[in-house]
């Protein structure tokens, strides 16, 4: 079907005409209109954003006349706010950025993918089930529309510029041999296309070498294109392309008339792509974002992922000043890959940081030549010791904190699908929970020690550590060893001179990703609870996302209609945490919420910890209230307590004497005054050690969270929230990747509300309640949620000034969204785990 193009009908015209309605032109930048940023950000979420661009400002330029060479624009443009610019050209500091998903990967996927169609095999996700925007067209084969997209830009690009290639197979030939009604199915559609994939490829690297594309550049970069910056060279052709194609419609251009559907057609299927890529298929938790994430750079040559980390923060740095840049990197199992890892990676960002036109680091520092390509190592041979500090002065502005990935205990995975008489098999009773995953954490916990010992001055662009993915597979319990030896240690040589010249190591700070995706919102609270007890978290360490701290407690129960599904090992840990904390609180019906989660309590106790099958052997098991055989809840939290600890040194009976000497044995046990008692260790022993209750609290159970549960949490809620701020620990907020993962629909609900409001409101009653905690914002995953650290204060500070009271009237005046948001702004430069250096 041909698509009748009239000037009104037109997909193209509607597509301008929205651009139009969000856009503004200013020489040669284009804002987004800040009224309507919100929406724009719910629009280029679900579709491309250089579509719009690209068509807006076809016609845009075309109206006065000129013709554009310049299309260097960010990978997310700003809006018109020119307060907000200003307030945070100040300098911020981006405190939770993971330097891999932070590059533009999509834009960077796109023209590898359309440069070298065989990289489209590289990441296969064809079948129904691997797919995540199933509900733009569930069938269609991903694999096959690249090669189709491919094709189509090729036979535009031909039409564009007037050419023909004299091939033996016509382009159109192939296309209409492809989408030929007589295929029957996908996979017979695959080998036709497999079939001329070379063909497609030989075309590619014809204009390839006819446009002297150099380092896996796209051939529609033509010279005519000013390749301003390093952040965007490899996208900046296809942004061409797409705008000659715009105006090439708009002109009515006999090039592209009647062919138009082809450009439709190349713009759907690049659509279609970018929605498995950039999270926009509207499902929360965790486990979505994570396919997700591991698809970052799935269709990327080694060539191009090279690039990945230096695009990541030349993007970055691109028009914001980022006074602190904490990039958060996987960490290796020894001292020597760690070392090249980070020199690496210093080198490479460094190299394109100094080579760039188009940054701010590189302006505000480097007052020189712009165009001057001298790396720091050609520095040192020439001795030009100017350049060497200039050099130096970007490793002030970031530097590394790596992360421990999350990972499934796999023994505990199996117990649900072994049959009941084979579960012996699993050796239950030997293996402590995680016991694989704490092997490889002290593996390279210690590598990071020795890179501290012995290469300090590499060992210094790491300045903290933190577990990242997801949460529901390991508590914190099961990092706390090793983060409380890496916290803690200084290098030998340090120590000796520490009460001499000072220490030349800094310890490492604490960050934890903890609460932003839990199955209960206790279960997130007591999580919380846990990383700062067994990690030894304290003043200058913190917490990333903590949307349990925050969340409205009813409406977050609401929305899961009161029920959660979780392992019933969990369900007893939250309520015994839950009446020890109620306990300590001073919340009105505490007598009557303790005496009613007691029962709870028990009867998840004994199906736990006394099965039926020992309570028939159990002379005189009655099963009552007063039952014998029930450890209470106040002694159950005591054996909660030791979990920071090494369970190994409580297999056969917990000994003092049993610890080791070295600086990782002294780290086994959580400095907590006090000596634990006989049952206490016993019951800790029994959570590791026993095949039964690992089986039994392995089950799953659905819980109803009943009405009087509600104000009980709450109270815990604000009670944990004090505790936060009292022992100072800040909280890292990401707008977009919470909002995306979260259950919170909107920017204007988001818990930082609820945790820090100084400068919001003057309401006393309204800033006394709330904890005033110390937070941030954030970017998380610039690349994967396609965001940009100004728009997250952008779209909170617009989301914002649209609340309105129940008569229709703001809530919160302009002036003092600003504030609030200017103090968050300076609250995430104090928080950086550097000491940035302020103009
Ligand atoms: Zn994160």
């Amino acid at each position: 079907m041909k698509w009748e193009h009239t000037e009104e009908q037109s997909v193209f015209h509607l597509l301008f005409a929205y651009a139009d309605d969000f856009l503004e032109n200013h020489l040669n930048k284009v804002y987004c209109k800040y009224q309507y940023l919100l929406k724009w950000r719910a629009v280029t979420l679900e579709l491309d954003p250089d579509m719009f661009l690209t068509a807006f400002l076809a016609k845009q330029d075309m109206k006065l006349g000129t013709r554009r060479a310049d299309f260097s624009w960010g990978s997310s443009i700003k809006s018109n706010n020119t307060r907000l610019h200003a307030m945070l050209k100040q300098g911020m500091a981006d405190n939770h950025f993971h330097l891999k998903g932070s590059a533009p990967t999509f834009q960077l996927s796109w023209i590898s993918l359309m440069n070298d169609v065989s990289s489209r095999k590289l990441q296969e996700f064809n079948r129904a089930e691997e797919r995540l925007a199933k509900d733009l067209d569930g069938d269609i084969d991903v694999t096959n529309s690249i090669a189709i997209a491919a094709l189509l830009r090729l036979l535009l690009f031909e039409r564009i510029h007037k050419i023909k290639l004299e091939t033996e197979k016509d382009l159109y030939s192939i296309l209409a041999e492809i989408l030929s009604s007589e295929i029957k199915n996908e996979e017979e559609r695959r080998q036709i296309i497999e079939f001329y994939a070379k063909d497609i490829q030989q075309i590619i690297s014809i204009y390839q070498q006819r446009y002297d594309c150099q380092k896996l550049m796209d051939y529609a970069l033509l010279s005519s294109v000013e390749q301003a910056d390093l952040a965007t060279e490899f996208y900046v052709g296809e942004r061409n392309f797409l705008y000659q194609c715009f105006q090439a419609i708009y002109r009515k251009d006999s090039c592209l008339q009647g062919h138009e559907d082809l450009f439709y057609a190349y713009l759907v299927l690049k659509n279609r792509l970018r929605a498995e890529i950039i999270q926009a298929n509207g499902r929360v938790g965790f486990s979505n974002f994570s396919k997700y994430q591991d698809r970052k750079g799935g269709y990327l040559r080694k060539k191009l992922k090279k690039c990945i980390e230096s695009t990541a923060v030349l993007t970055t740095i691109k028009e914001q000043n980022i006074v602190s840049l904490e990039a958060r990197i996987i960490p290796q199992y020894t001292k020597k890959e760690n070392a090249k890892m980070l020199y690496k990676l210093d080198k490479a960002i460094c190299h394109a940081v100094a080579t760039d036109k188009d940054n701010y680091w590189n302006s505000s520092l480097v007052k020189s030549d712009s165009t001057d390509e001298t790396s720091l190592k050609i520095a040192r041979i020439i001795k030009d010791d100017k350049k060497i500090n200039e050099m130096k002065q970007y490793k002030e502005k970031f530097f590394y904190v790596v992360h421990f990935p999350k990972k499934k205990d796999k023994l505990m995975g199996k117990i649900a699908k072994q049959k009941k008489q084979e579960l012996f098999h699993l050796h239950l009773e030997t293996q402590c929970r995680h016991q694989k995953n704490r092997k490889e954490l002290k593996k390279c916990a210690l590598a990071i020690c020795q890179l501290r010992e012995t290469n300090q001055s590499i060992a210094r662009r790491i300045a903290g550590i933190d577990a990242c993915s997801n949460e529901l597979v390991a508590r914190p319990e099961v990092y706390a060893q090793a983060f409380r030896c890496l916290k803690s240690h200084l290098p030998y040589e340090d120590r000796q001179s520490l009460w001499g010249k000072g220490a030349s190591l800094e310890n490492l700070r604490i960050t934890y990703h903890v609460g932003e995706d839990f199955l209960d919102i206790v279960d997130g609270l007591r999580a919380i609870e846990e990383a700062r007890l067994f990690l030894g978290m304290t003043h200058g360490d913190r917490f990333g996302h903590a949307i349990a701290l925050g969340i409205d407690v009813k409406n977050w129960y609401r929305e899961k209609n009161n029920k959660v599904y979780v392992s019933k090992q969990d369900i007893l840990d939250n309520i015994a945490w839950l009446i020890h904390k109620l306990k300590q609180s001073d919340f009105e019906d505490r007598a009557s919420t303790v005496a009613k989660l007691t029962m709870i309590y028990n009867k998840y106790y004994l199906e736990i910890y006394f099965p039926k099958e020992s309570r028939q052997n159990l002379c005189g098991y009655c099963g009552g209230d007063s039952d014998p055989a029930i450890i209470p809840p106040d002694a159950y939290v005591k054996a909660w307590k030791l979990r920071g600890d090494d369970p190994e040194l409580y297999q056969m009976g917990y000994r003092e004497d049993n610890l080791g000497l070295t600086h990782w044995d002294r780290c086994a046990i959580r400095n907590r005054g006090e000596q634990p008692d006989k049952i206490t260790c016993t019951l800790y022993q029994r959570y590791h050690y026993d095949y039964q209750v690992k089986i039994a609290g392995n089950e799953k159970d659905v819980f109803k969270i009943e009405p009087y549960m509600i104000p009980a949490i709450e109270a815990v809620q604000k009670d944990l929230q004090k505790e936060i701020c009292a022992c100072g620990i800040a909280i890292e907020c990401n707008p977009s990747s919470n909002h995306l993962i979260s259950n919170f629909k909107r920017y204007d609900k988001h818990p930082i509300i609820n945790m820090y409001n100084l400068g919001l409101t003057v309401d006393p009653d309204k800033i006394e309640s709330c904890p005033q905690l110390f937070v941030s914002i954030n970017t998380d995953d610039q690349g994967v949620f396609d965001t940009l650290l100004e728009n997250e204060y952008a779209l909170m500070a617009i989301a914002m000034e649209k609340v309105k009271d129940e008569n229709g009237k703001p809530i919160y005046k302009q002036a003092m969204i600003y504030d609030w948001l200017d103090k968050i702004r300076k609250m995430g430069i104090e928080q950086s785990f550097y000491s940035p250096r302020l103009p």
